[in-house]
This record gives structure tokens, C-alpha cells and sequence, in this order.
């Protein structure tokens, strides 16, 4: 038995995120194309650099992208929507940043999350359009890495039925067509690859651990035995990720040269069915078997095991051992960590020191080299010492998670006899216009906080200017005619560091960042301890807003589940009862919020949907807790106190039966750039409780007219009752510039009172 290591993909942004930087300079126009681009290959160029550095017998190329490799891949096959007017031929930068993030003509495409990640890709639109291949831009990659290095690397792509499944526009009948269209392409790609030198090209398709029906099953079948007949010269590594295989006895039968499974997520399917089925013996195993999800150091004793079981359960003769799934989805490396309690930050494994265990493990395997066993059981001693932690060892957190009781998690009065109270009480007008939270963080904003938080500026300084920004903005509502204002979130960097800072049991990284969408950067916090509310951590702002305006100013608070699903969670005990823990310290801000006077409490829960299990006979019991805990959170205030809640990329078509089971009384919602779905969904799925259609896209800096969303609100009245809606953006307004933001409210507002107006006029 050989071992060889490998990673399905890499991180593309840099240590420093120097990708993101140096794309954000191009967009700013600091940068020629030539020069970006030329900077764009260096970046390129030095993760291939590293990861050869560290030993790895295989590297990926293709893993790389300048914004999105769904967009990538879509572009790639001449896949852009007609609104940009793109002629046939190359697809220029312009057209490609068009696409993801808009431009004055055309609104962007949709964005979603990709699995159950928080990585949002671009989705595909298919348009009957004629596809074509515009540029092979893997085939340059792999090139590019074999002239700097003199190497064969594996290039990857987003598999054909992936690709196929998430994009839209296609109908039972145009999907063939569309599936029939593509084939080729990939056979032209593949086939280019191979000439050049290729080995190995890893397909990976994700979507192949989802719950798959019979006629997908099939479906994947004819894709894979035509790209068979079409190209069989080619070693295609069918790459699975996120979950065990579905459909594991058909699919592992495929015509292709190598399979690789998710040993970690999908760990006990996976063996189960390696059992019952075995494994091809003409095909290589890839184990994912270093958890590409988390931060947490491996127990590389028993990774060892776990290759050595699934190798005993193959006749393969070669062995990949690899991450669980792309490498993206972690940061870079802990040796950029300097202010990590060293306890914790032994315990900690990035992209890089990933790479190592697998070499490690892979040595250790190979040769059964004893200077291997040291770094093997330093893993656990390192993993045992934090366990020993004393702040995993909380008692009073622990018993108030096991003494919730079921009536902790309901409200005093129903939905309706709220309504009734709230309406009495607040007085809203009809179709009340908010926001959902932040205001743009500005240049000033972020340099302010970078200053105070290198102890530049006193605490007091910067209270003072955090003060200053608020009420400027509470005074631009106003004038906008707003009708629930909120304080800005201008003390926030981020939604859930920020809570995190102020309750127990969170440690922050300085450089841990992972990309959330485009060039949005993410650096979410490590959930090591128990958690624990200390001291109140909104009250202020709230109450300071709330003091400048006889508008309501809604309080807003992190929900427990996207506190959870944003960070980077021990592995120790449950993710419910981690979860249960950060509800109960919410549950006392609600309280605290409540008790200084503020009537709207808004909990944002966007992160809900995307914990969600990527087997659907897993989201029940998923969706039991998380639930639960976000009424936890906010079940324990008066009949009067109105709790909103806010999500964001939901397809909520699937989803409306757990959202209203939160019994929040008005939800916000991102649909703008997918409104027409979501109306024909409430259509035949009606909702009852308060609800505020985003109504424009928060993540494109086009401005949109009152014409535009006007329409967007008409529509939604076909299937809303006027007493239920209300008018906001998408999502909250921190990536955006002021003079666009205001132009925009001001054009929603407008369009509000038109409407408003309309009504008014019918009913008389
Ligand atoms: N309240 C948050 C904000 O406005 C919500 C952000 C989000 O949904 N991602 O920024
Ligand atoms: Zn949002």
C-alpha cells in the first residue's frame, strides 16, 4: 500500500489577505489589469510555493479564483446572463465583477451559500443561451504551476452535475438540453488537460452527498458514463466532500479512475457502506480524514487508525489521505497567532498545519518511523491539556443547560393576541420602513476602531465618536422618515466577535480569516469554553439611540444559532448544548433591554439555515434545537415587546414552517435577488407573522430607482395582507458607502409612501 497526501483545494486569500486587497485595489481602479493580474499570480504562485514546502505528494490547482469559482466555471462555458450584454469570445473582467457584484445597467446575480458552508457562491443562470468554451482557464493554471515549479499538478473543477444542479433557469425538459450542452465543454477541458500532461483531474461534485432520488442517481450515471466514452484517457478523481456518498453501491461503480470520501463528516455512513459494498479495486481511495472544517488539532493516533480500518475494508492499492473537503473553508496557519493563550493555540490546526498532519500521518503510516510517534501523541497530550481548561469546566453553565425546562421556551400570549397588544401599542403606521441594523463602517469608523483598539485613542475618545456617529445617523433617518430606526452598530466590527468579546468562553484570533463571499472576509471566533453572560452588552448604545428620537430604535442582538454556525466551535460536547449555553446568556440581554425601555428587539438568526444537514432526514432534529434556542433566547419578554428576527440567502420557499415556528413576530429577509421564487412560494404556502421583504440588494452598490421597488412591493401584496408587511433593505448596510445608502432609503421610503398612498386610495 502507498500513501500519497494531498489537499482537494487550498486557501486562496493569503495570510495577510493579500487576495482581497489586492483585488479591492483593483476595483478602486489603483490598479491596471495588467498589474492585478501579475499580482494575482504571485499570490498563485506562493500557495503552490508552501504547500510544496510542507510535502505534499499532490497539488491542487484550479482551487484558485478572482472572485468565485462557481462564477469560474460558469464563465468558463459562456454561461453570462444576456443583461450584460456580453458579445461571445473572452469574458472580460468587467463583464465577470459585473456579474458578481452589479453595475448600473444590470443587477447582479444571486448569491447562495455554498452546502453548509458560510462561503456564498454566484449562482449560474441558464438562459437557453448557447454555451461555448470562452477560455480554459484551469488548463492555464496547471501550466502556469509546471513552468514555475516543473511540476504535474492535479487540477480541480466543480463537477458537471454540481455545476448542473446549482445553477437556475432550467426546467425538467431544458436541463437535459442544458446537461447535453455542457458535456462537451468538460470533455473539451478534460481533454486539454490530459494533452498537456494532466495525471490526475479532480471532478468535485458535493452535490453528491445531498439525499439524491432514483432519477438522479441516474442522471449522475449518464453524465459520468458519457464523459467515460468521451475522454477515457483521463484519471477523473471524483471528489465528494461535506457528508458521506449517497447512493454509495451505484455511484461507486462509476466509470472514473479515483473516489474520495469524507471520512470525517461522513464518517460512520461512509464505513458502513465501505463494509457492506467494499471499494472498486481498479480505483484509488481518496480519505478525507483531517477534518477540513474545523480548527481543532487532530488526534493523529487516531487518524493513523482510521486510515488503517478503511484500508483494510479496500483492495485499493494506493491510498490518497486528504482534508475532509477543501482547505478553504480554515485559515491559513496559527504560526500568525501571537496573543493565543498558548494551551489554546496548541490545540489548533489551520490550512497549514493541516498539510503537515497529513504528511505526518502519512510518514508515520509509510515508513513507521518512530520520530513520527513524537508528533503523534504530542496531539493528544496538546488536545487533553485543553480539555483540563478551566473554562470548559463551568459548572453553573452546565446545570442551567440541563435544567431547561420546555415552558423556557414559549412566549406568554400566541401570535395573534401579540399582534393585537403591539399594534395597540407601538402604533406603527402602515407598512413601517427599518433597516436591518448597521450603517456604513467608513473609513473614519474603522480607522477610529483600529486606533483604539492599538490603545491609540482612550476608551473615552472612542465612546465619544461611536456616540457622535450614531446620533448623526439617528438625525439621517429621521430626516429619511424612517419609521423604526435602529443605532448603527458602529461599535460592532462584527456580528458575532462582537458578543463574543463580552461573553465567557470565546477566544479571538488576529489573521484566522476565511472568506465569506467576493472579497468579504470572515474571522470568526473560537467558541473553546463555556459560555456565560457577564455583563450587559447592547444596553448602552440602545438606550443612548433610543434617547435622541421619538421613533422606536430597535435593540439588535446576535441570535445563538448564527453564533454558533459563525464560529469556530469546540468539538468536545454537543453543538446543541454549546448553542443552549450562548441562548441563556442572550436570554439575559433580552431582559436587560426590556428592562431599560426598549420595546423592538430584533435577533438575527442568518446563519440558521445554514447549519442546516445536507441530508434532509437530518434536518428535524437540526432544526429541533436551534429552534428551541432561539426561542430561549427570546421567549421571556411581555406580550408589548415586538421580537424581530432577521436572515439572509434563506430560500425560505423550503423553509417557512421552522422561520414561523421561531415565533418571532416580524422576520426580515433577503429575497431581492430572488424575489419572483419566493412570491410564488407564499403563494401556496401563506405566511402569517410580520414579515419585511428585502426590497433591495445590499451587496451591490447600485442604487436602486422607487420605481424598482415599488414593484417589488406591489408583487409581494398579492400574496402578504397589508397589516403583516414591512419595507427594508436586504441586509444590513455595513459593506456600503453613505451617499448611495441614503439615496437608496430615500428612494425606498418614497416608494413606501407611494404605496401607502395606493392603498389608501383603493380602500376609499
Ligand atoms: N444586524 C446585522 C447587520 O445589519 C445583520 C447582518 C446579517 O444579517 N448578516 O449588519
Ligand atoms: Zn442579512
Amino acid at each position: 500500500m502507498t500513501y500519497s497526501t494531498t489537499a482537494i483545494g487550498y486557501p486562496y486569500i493569503g495570510g495577510e489577505r493579500e487576495w482581497k486587497k489586492v483585488l479591492e485595489a483593483f476595483w478602486r481602479n489603483e490598479l491596471t489589469e495588467i498589474d492585478f493580474l501579475q499580482k494575482m499570480k504571485e499570490i498563485r504562485l506562493a500557495r503552490i510555493d508552501k504547500q510544496l514546502r510542507i510535502g505534499l505528494d499532490i497539488v491542487t490547482v484550479g482551487d484558485f479564483t478572482l472572485y468565485d469559482r462557481m462564477l469560474d466555471t460558469a464563465v468558463m462555458f459562456g454561461l453570462v446572463p444576456k443583461r450584460f450584454g456580453w458579445q461571445g469570445g473572452k469574458v472580460e473582467l468587467q463583464t465577470y465583477y459585473g456579474i458578481a457584484r452589479g453595475n448600473q445597467d444590470a443587477v447582479a446575480s444571486e448569491m447562495t451559500k455554498w452546502f453548509n458552508t458560510n462561503y456564498h457562491y454566484i449562482v449560474p443562470e441558464f438562459e437557453g443561451q448557447a454555451l461555448e468554451l470562452t477560455e480554459n482557464k484551469i488548463l492555464a493554471d496547471f501550466l502556469e504551476v509546471k513552468e514555475a515549479f516543473g511540476i504535474t499538478a492535479k487540477p480541480t473543477l466543480i463537477g458537471p452535475y454540481t455545476f448542473c444542479k446549482l445553477t437556475k433557469g432550467y426546467d425538467k425538459v431544458s436541463q437535459v438540453a442544458f446537461i447535453l450542452a455542457l458535456l462537451p465543454l468538460y470533455t473539451q477541458v478534460i481533454k486539454e488537460l490530459v494533452t498537456a500532461g494532466a495525471n490526475w483531474i479532480q471532478l468535485e461534485e458535493p452535490a453528491l452527498v445531498t439525499s439524491l432520488d432514483e432519477t438522479e442517481v441516474k442522471l449522475v450515471q449518464e453524465i459520468y458514463i458519457q464523459l467515460a466514452a468521451t475522454v477515457p484517457e483521463a484519471n477523473i478523481m471524483l471528489q465528494t466532500y461535506f457528508e458521506s456518498l449517497s447512493a454509495y453501491k451505484m455511484l461507486i461503480e462509476l466509470p472514473v479512475k479515483g473516489i474520495g470520501l469524507d471520512f470525517v463528516h461522513g464518517y460512520t455512513h461512509n464505513m458502513e457502506a465501505l463494509r457492506q459494498f467494499g471499494f472498486p479495486q481498479d480505483k484509488v481511495l481518496a480519505a478525507g480524514v483531517i477534518n477540513g472544517r474545523d480548527i481543532w488539532r487532530a488526534n493523529l493516533a487516531e487518524v493513523s487508525t482510521t486510515v488503517r480500518a478503511i484500508e483494510q475494508l479496500t483492495s485499493a492499492e494506493e491510498l490518497w489521505i486528504q482534508s475532509s473537503c477543501s482547505l478553504q473553508h480554515v485559515p491559513i496557519s496559527t504560526a500568525l497567532e501571537t496573543k493565543l493563550e498558548p494551551v489554546l493555540k496548541n490545540a489548533l490546526a489551520f490550512a497549514d498545519e493541516k498539510l503537515v498532519e497529513l504528511t505526518e500521518v502519512a510518514k508515520y503510516l509509510n515508513e513507521k518511523n518512530h520520530a513520527t510517534n513524537y508528533t503523534i501523541s504530542e496531539s493528544m497530550k496538546a488536545i487533553e491539556a485543553l480539555k483540563k481548561h478551566p473554562v470548559r469546566n463551568n459548572q453553573a453553565v452546565h446545570r442551567a443547560v440541563q435544567t431547561v425546562s420546555t415552558q423556557d421556551f414559549e412566549r406568554q400570549s400566541d401570535f395573534k393576541t401579540r399582534q393585537r397588544i403591539q399594534q395597540q401599542a407601538l402604533q406603527l403606521p402602515l407598512f413601517p420602513t427599518t433597516t436591518i441594523g448597521s450603517f456604513p463602517q467608513s473609513d473614519e469608523v474603522k480607522r477610529t476602531r483600529s486606533a483604539w483598539r492599538k490603545k491609540q485613542l482612550s476608551d473615552e475618545a472612542y465612546a465619544t465618536f461611536v456616540a457622535q456617529e450614531t446620533k448623526r445617523w439617528i438625525e439621517i433617518q429621521e430626516n429619511l422618515e424612517i419609521d423604526v430606526l435602529v443605532h448603527g452598530e458602529f461599535e460592532r466590527t462584527d456580528m458575532v466577535e462582537y458578543f463574543g468579546e463580552k461573553l465567557t468562553g470565546f477566544a479571538f484570533t488576529e489573521k484566522a480569516w476565511v472568506v465569506s463571499y467576493g472579497s468579504r472576509c470572515v474571522k470568526p471566533p473560537i467558541i473553546y469554553g463555556d459560555v456565560a453572560w457577564a455583563t450587559p452588552m447592547t444596553v448602552k448604545e440602545t438606550v443612548y439611540a433610543q434617547s435622541l428620537t421619538n421613533r422606536y430604535v430597535k435593540g439588535m442582538l446576535t441570535g445563538p444559532v448564527t453564533i454558533l454556525n459563525w464560529s469556530f466551535v469546540r468539538d468536545d460536547i454537543p453543538r446543541k448544548d454549546v448553542t443552549y449555553q450562548i441562548a441563556l446568556a442572550l436570554r439575559k440581554e433580552v431582559e436587560a433591554l426590556e428592562a431599560a425601555g426598549i420595546a423592538i428587539i430584533q435577533v438575527d438568526e442568518p446563519a440558521l439555515r445554514e447549519g442546516l444537514p445536507l441530508r434532509t432526514e437530518n434536518w428535524g432534529a437540526y432544526l429541533d434545537w436551534t429552534v428551541n434556542a432561539f426561542k430561549l433566547a427570546t421567549a421571556n419578554v411581555k406580550d408589548e415587546t415586538q421580537i424581530h428576527t432577521h436572515m439572509c440567502y434563506c430560500e425560505f420557499n423550503d423553509f417557512i414552517e421552522p422561520i414561523s415556528a421561531l415565533d418571532a413576530d416580524v422576520l426580515s429577509i433577503e429575497t431581492s435577488r430572488s424575489h419572483g421564487e419566493l412570491i410564488a412560494s407564499l403563494h401556496i404556502r401563506p405566511y402569517e407573522k410580520g414579515i419585511g421583504l428585502g426590497v433591495y440588494d445590499i451587496h451591490s452598490p447600485r442604487v436602486p430607482n422607487e420605481q424598482e421597488m415599488l414593484t417589488i412591493m406591489q408583487d409581494s401584496l398579492q400574496v402578504l395582507s397589508t397589516n403583516q408587511f414591512w419595507v427594508n433593505p436586504d441586509c444590513g448596510l455595513k459593506t456600503r458607502k453613505e451617499p448611495e445608502t441614503i439615496a437608496a432609503l430615500a428612494n425606498m421610503v418614497a416608494a413606501t409612501k407611494t404605496l401607502r398612498q395606493q392603498i389608501q386610495q383603493s380602500t376609499y
